[in-house]
């Protein structure tokens, strides 16, 4: 047989294929853009659902808006306001850095924008197709804010439609992650709603604190049997219990660790239902697989068996120590010293519920 011909990929095919990787699920660019929208500064974020996100996702906030001339260019690849350079890789605060995020949607959906900065006298709106602007920004009303419209998600990619859960489950998956941002962004306001519904499916007004955003959100069993840590960290944790076993240089280590805040379910707690942990790195939602695990066996040596746990962790680590380019989808964070801090929280937590428990059987004398 003879050799096949190597011949470049055509660039839309290229283009596709990268956009598929970052969005995956509908879910996917909704995290994209309610993390522009706190990028931009919002108080106030709307998010309106149709078909589980395929046929509309639309988000409108209140941020610091568009400027016209950067229009153009908004959906273009790498184009960002963000990152500068590849240093900046190391101590970007803001969610997005990388530019991608508004390209891939693009070339997979029809985009549309409106948006207004304090400074324009009225709103632009514009549309968008694979990466490029289709028209000249048209002057239209509007307040001050962006509100980005996705329609027709992977209208060009039908096997990726056909893999998707149905509109329920989509749309349940868009409501659990807007509800994740909406227990951490404290003053932002977050909503949900589908498309030709009157209520909101989620509905955090911006100056409810972080219990009452977890009551509106798991409910009443959750919120009324959490606890709040939040312990400051100077350089690292030191654990008293710690300084007779470990060498000196895991004392001097720097663990990067600036803080430690989160809630989570005191012994009082019994549920059956499982709530995934809400895990923040550098106000980034991520997952971190060994941290959920170390947490969970903390827990099962205090709870009954098949009692679920609640827990949503913020670190906020030195950003030199954090690896946020592992995956275009950003979710799976790697960190240094992830084992150290492991261990710290969760000698911590378990510290924390030993001092329950004891209490718990002083006070029911059996
Ligand atoms: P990144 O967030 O990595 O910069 P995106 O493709 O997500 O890349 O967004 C590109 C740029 O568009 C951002 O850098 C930002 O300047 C602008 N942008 C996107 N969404 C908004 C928004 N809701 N409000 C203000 N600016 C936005
Ligand atoms: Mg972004």
């Amino acid at each position: 047989m003879s050799a096949p011909k190597i011949k470049p990929l055509d660039p839309d095919v290229i283009n596709k294929i990268a956009a598929g990787e970052i969005i995956v699920s509908p879910v996917n660019a909704l995290k994209e853009m309610l993390e522009n929208s706190i990028d931009a500064a919002s108080k106030n974020i709307e998010i309106l659902v149709k078909d589980g996100g395929t046929k509309l996702l639309q988000i409108t906030d209140d941020g610091h808006g568009i400027s016209k001339e950067d229009l153009s260019i908004l959906c273009e690849r790498f184009t960002t306001s963000k990152l500068k350079n590849f240093d900046d890789l190391s101590s970007i605060e803001t969610y997005g850095f990388r530019g991608e995020a508004l390209a891939s949607i693009s070339h997979i959906a029809k985009v549309s924008v409106i948006t207004k900065t304090a400074d324009d006298r009225c709103a632009w709106k514009t549309t968008y197709l694979q990466g490029k602007m289709t028209s000249d920004p048209i002057p239209t009303a509007g307040k001050d804010g962006t509100t980005i419209s996705v329609q027709d998600l992977f209208y060009n990619v039908p096997s990726r439609l056909r893999t998707l859960k149905s509109s329920n489950e989509e749309f349940s998956k868009i409501v659990d992650v807007a509800g994740r941002y909406a227990i951490h962004s404290k003053n932002i306001g977050i909503s949900v709603k589908k498309l030709g519904t009157s209520q909101c499916t989620l509905n955090i007004r911006n100056n409810l604190t972080t219990k009452d955003r977890i009551r509106s959100i798991f409910g009443h069993t959750v919120a009324s049997n959490i606890f709040h840590i939040d312990f400051p960290t100077s350089n690292s944790i030191t654990n008293p219990d710690d300084k007779e076993t470990s060498n000196s240089d895991t004392d001097e280590k720097n663990l990067g660790l600036k803080s430690i805040t989160g809630e989570f379910n005191s012994l009082n707690y019994v549920s059956k239902k499982a709530i995934s942990p809400i895990f923040f790195i550098n106000n980034r939602l991520i997952t971190c697989d060994p941290l959920r695990r170390s947490l969970t066996q903390v827990y099962s040596g205090f709870l009954p068996k098949g009692n679920k746990h609640f827990i949503y962790l913020s670190l906020v680590i030195d950003p030199r120590n954090v690896d946020v380019n592992i995956h275009p989808t950003k979710r799976e964070v790697r960190f240094l010293y992830q084992d150290e801090i492991i261990e710290k929280i969760s000698l911590y937590l378990n510290g924390q519920l030993s001092k329950m428990d004891s209490s718990r059987s002083f006070a029911t004398p059996s």
